[in-house]
């Protein structure tokens, strides 16, 4: 997943979660240095970002606010760090403070790159579920509602074992947290499907979803560009129809919480991940506007991880994905 919007943070900011009263390193492109006056109203539709947590975890939900997003999407520890990362009380109570204060639901925790629950070295494996478990445990804390996972690559394994040893690894990682007392769900997302890694194909994670059932509260996380280079036809017409129609023959779509909605650099079927700004990569605006505006989906969140090249292209891509929204969904929700 190498183009991710958390590909920037390390660029514009080290996710230092840092100690009150610390200043933040930050960068043209936050949101906090730009924005004046107030922010564009969020619309029917749960549509956000993933967003920067620059000086404290919390600090994200006012920069998603401020994007005009009522939704999110954060790292809650650093994305390509082993050290385990512990959220203080008051971190966790101002994040709630001001997700009631603006309206900001649901909160999706995206967890760290280096976890491979599927991992054939037993040093690594151990350190992704201890890893995991963390992820777990600061996402009930900050009474997240989604925790998104990528299920890892089964190099050295079979894809079977691969499947199977991800379910049993998310079982060792949540034991004794008691998952079904929180808020908190497990979310499988799609891959671009390269070689070795879990999770190419709806089917796959249909197959983790069932493993993981008895396990925790799960669901699945669809991104549009992994859908796209995967091999999945979501641009024509005919090709969207049918692919969601496997999808909700696989996974269901009342079962896909979030969707992450990403353009993508490269062509259907290329297995490679490079996410582009909706509208201008290979997908086009089309698709969008039929997922945004397809009452099965009325139930997800929608957020993007584009890129951040330039100030405000957060801005400009949450304000895109709303604009596509149409007014008779907007109606309907009035
Ligand atoms: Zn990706
Ligand atoms: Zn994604």
């Amino acid at each position: 997943m190498p183009d991710h919007a958390p590909g920037q943070k390390q660029k514009l900011i080290k996710p230092k979660l840092s100690m009150p009263g610390r200043k933040p390193r930050l960068s043209m492109k936050d949101v906090l240095l730009w924005s004046k006056g107030e922010p564009p109203k969020p619309g029917p539709r749960r549509i956000g970002i993933h967003t920067s947590t620059a000086g404290g975890v919390q600090i994200a939900a006012e920069r998603a606010y401020r994007l005009g997003a009522n939704t999110l999407q954060i790292f809650s520890s650093s994305p390509r760090q082993w050290k385990p990362y512990l959220l203080a009380k008051t971190q966790c109570n101002e994040m709630r403070r001001l997700r009631d204060k603006y309206e900001i639901s649901p909160l999706a925790i995206h967890s760290s790159y280096l976890v491979n629950l599927a991992s054939a070295t037993p040093e690594f494996h151990r350190k992704s579920v201890e890893a995991f478990r963390g992820e777990l445990q600061r996402g009930i804390s900050l009474c997240a509602e989604y925790l998104v996972l990528h299920p890892g690559s089964f190099r050295g394994r079979s894809r079977e074992e691969g499947l199977e040893l991800v379910a049993r690894s998310i079982a060792e990682a949540a034991r004794g947290l008691e998952l079904e007392k929180s808020s908190l769900k497990v979310l499988i997302e799609n891959t671009a499907g390269a070689e070795f890694s879990l999770g190419g194909s709806f089917d796959q994670v249909a197959q983790l979803l069932e493993y993981l059932r008895p396990v925790c509260p799960v669901g699945a996380c669809i991104d549009t560009c992994h859908t796209h280079v995967s091999g999945y036809d979501i641009v024509s017409e005919a090709g969207w129809h049918k692919t969601m129609q496997q999808l909700d023959d696989t996974v269901g779509l009342k079962n896909v919480c979030v969707w992450h909605c990403n353009d993508a650099k490269d062509p259907c079927g290329s297995k490679r991940d490079r996410h582009e700004h909706i509208g201008k990569g290979t997908i086009g605006l089309e698709p969008f506007r039929r997922l945004l505006n397809d009452p099965r989906t009325e139930h997800a969140a929608f957020i993007a991880e584009t890129p951040i090249n330039e100030p405000q292209d957060d801005l400009k891509n949450v304000a895109m994905l709303k604009s596509l929204v149409e007014v008779q969904s907007k109606k309907r929700r009035a």
